[in-house]
């Protein structure tokens, strides 16, 4: 089928007829309109807001070729093998492509033949290839993920700097700016430095509704992860683990549980880390166990889950993590899990650094918010877009918090054992030792220093080891006690432990509670009936094949929402299917029938 995209639709129908889908989400109908006038734009929008649109249909819309500087090569290659899926005229230059590969895409492009170029900055800024484009007919440029042009945001790239030359080189064609993550002042800072003229800011919101928040106090992760695990089976998801080591062995136990799962660090030569990406990409239920270095540029939609068995160093890391969840719209989970021993070894980390003593004041605040939000006892989700300044009217109904409200009880008097103990012992020991001589335990170490001699050996055998570890942890983020990283995570007091030990104040502690499991049902976006979960099976069966013969991931063919909405309305005939979300013309001629066969061998077999 030859690639043709009409220039003279409107945006409108460029969404329909060619993306399939019913109508703009949120602000997209006003972005595309106001880069269709020409003028420069920022644009803010969470992960899976639907920011590609905003430069695609106007590089459709508009004569000429849009250009989009990408700074990952894995997401241009995506997009781009997306694009063309839909009949797009898409292509993209980068270091992957041979030299006469490159000189064949730019002759398409001068020959008009392109409506969408991705480009990475590096290359774009190369003398040669600005001189070719800049006589070229450019109707947009859409600089994807400029926070990477700002030092403050998180992940700076030199190359972005010099992208400020695009405004000299092509006065008069529109620039956008989007990115997922910008604070106030780094948002300033990319229109500063990417020198857009007087743009409109279109910020929306960092919700992401689909997602569902959960923290559970961390027992034993490994059996945590499987309990929550277990009716996950077929879905597709990141555990993130904080080593190397622990992504080995993680994957590997995984792996041993039934789980197709494999490993990703930077540790891994380059073929292995490549082909375990990959797999993720492909197939429908890899579940890849990495470090953080995994993430960055995937652009998978349908990841159901992200899982954290180490706590991460931010809310912001947090939350970019997460994020990664549920593109697609559809319900996602992000589950952490997280103990004293996580706080004791990040706040080392911060302390060992060499950074200057004002950075690692930064630092430890950054964790201390992080850890508060952990231990939350109103709306996990309200407080997590208090912390990007935008304000949820209600609670949310939608995180752990909601969903199972803990119980909290009056801690004031366990504290103050606690909180003796620390002091009797001369602030020198971990939770560990610490709870041996409150549940009066004789072990080694308690008898050589003699603590089973002190007033508070024994005091507090009506706790049990976890219920302590509970109470230490809570004690440590709610600031009455610090970690010394100086002495191996040892607890000191502080200050603030005065007037709790005095009973100046009282202190309630959250219960931790392992609870029952699946209190609640989950509620689906699109709800299949129990009977219709083997259609769906088949269905994504199908997608599965015609995925593979093409080489390309199944959500290229149709997203799970575009399945599960062919269950929904049962289309009977090709202008039915026109009417699912996802299916546009290219698709509908490419696999509308084949589709309908099987939904019609499923309506001959009701059951
Ligand atoms: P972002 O780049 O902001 O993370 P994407 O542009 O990748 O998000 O869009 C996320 C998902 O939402 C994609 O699968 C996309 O096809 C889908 N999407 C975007 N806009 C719409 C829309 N108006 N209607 C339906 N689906 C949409
Ligand atoms: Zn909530």
């Amino acid at each position: 089928m030859p690639e043709t995209t009409p220039q003279t639709d409107s945006p409108d129908d460029i969404l329909r007829n060619i993306f399939g889908y019913a109508g703009f989400r949120g602000q997209q109908a006003d972005i595309i309109q106001h880069v269709c006038s020409g003028a420069d734009a920022l644009i803010l929008m969470p992960t899976g807001g639907g920011k590609s649109l905003c430069y695609q249909i106007p590089a459709m819309a508009m004569p000429g070729m849009g250009i989009v500087v990408s700074p990952l090569i894995a997401l241009m290659r995506d997009q781009v093998r997306a694009l063309l899926e839909l009949g797009v005229r898409a292509a993209f230059l980068n270091s992957t492509l041979t030299p006469q590969e490159q000189a064949d895409v730019l002759d398409r492009a001068r020959r008009g033949e392109l409506d969408l170029l991705y480009v990475a900055p590096e290359r774009l800024l190369q003398e040669e290839t600005l001189t070719q484009l800049v006589s070229m007919d450019v109707s947009l440029i859409a600089i994807d993920e400029a926070h990477c042009v700002s030092s403050w945001g998180h992940d700076f790239r030199q190359d972005y700097l010099e992208l400020n030359r695009l405004r000299e080189q092509f006065p008069s064609v529109p620039r956008l700016a989007l990115t997922a993550t910008a604070d106030e002042r780094t948002r300033e800072d990319i229109i500063k430095r990417l020198a857009l003229d007087d743009p409109e800011r279109f910020i929306t919101g960092f919700d992401r509704p689909n997602i569902r928040y959960s923290v559970h106090p961390k027992t034993d992760a490994r059996r945590q992860l499987l309990g929550f695990l277990s009716d996950r089976r077929d879905q597709a998801g990141i555990v993130y683990c904080l080593s190397r080591k622990s992504v080995e062995r993680t994957a590997e136990w995984l792996h041993q549980q039934g789980f197709d799962a494999l490993p990703y660090h930077a540790g891994l030569d380059v073929e292995t880390r490549t082909g375990n990406q990959e797999r993720f990409l492909t197939d429908d239920a890899v579940v890849i166990v990495a470090t953080i270095a995994f993430g960055m540029g995937i652009d998978k939609p349908d990841v159901r889950f992200v899982a954290h068995m180490d706590l991460p160093k931010s809310v912001e890391a947090y939350y970019q993590e997460t994020g990664r969840a549920g593109r697609d719209g559809e319900p996602a989970d992000a589950w952490m899990v997280y103990g004293l021993q996580d706080v004791v070894r990040l706040s080392r980390m911060v302390e060992e650094s060499e950074a200057s003593e004002q950075h690692k004041r930064y630092e430890r605040m950054k964790l201390d918010t992080l850890l508060g939000w952990c231990e939350v006892t109103r709306c996990r989700r309200r407080q997590l877009l208090r912390y990007f300044g935008e304000e949820l009217p209600r609670d949310c109904g939608n995180c752990d918090v909601c969903l199972q409200p803990p119980v909290t009880w009056d801690g004031t008097q366990a504290a103050q054992k606690a909180l003796s103990c620390v002091y009797r012992t001369g602030q020198r020991f971990g939770a560990g030792h610490l709870i041996d001589v409150l549940r009066g335990q004789l072990r080694d170490k308690v008898t050589r220093l003699r603590h089973d001699a002190l007033s508070t050996f024994g005091i507090g055998a009506e706790f049990s080891d976890a219920q302590w570890r509970s109470i230490f942890r809570q004690l440590v983020v709610r600031g009455f006690l610090i970690s010394d990283p100086a002495r191996f995570g040892a607890l000191r007091l502080t200050p603030a432990a005065r007037s709790l030990l005095r009973g100046e104040e009282e202190l309630f502690l959250r219960e931790d509670v392992e609870r029952a499991k699946k209190a609640s049902v989950r509620k689906r976006h699109i709800d299949i009936d129990i009977e219709d979960e083997e259609l769906l099976d088949a269905l994504k069966r199908l997608r599965r094949e015609l995925a593979q013969a093409q080489g390309v991931p199944p959500y290229v063919v149709f997203h799970d929402a575009t399945l599960k909405e062919m269950i929904l309305l049962r289309p009977k005939k090709t202008a039915d299917m026109l009417e699912v979300s996802g299916v546009g013309q290219a698709k509908l001629a490419k696999y509308g029938d084949t589709f309908l066969k099987l939904l019609r061998t499923f309506d001959l077999h009701p059951d």
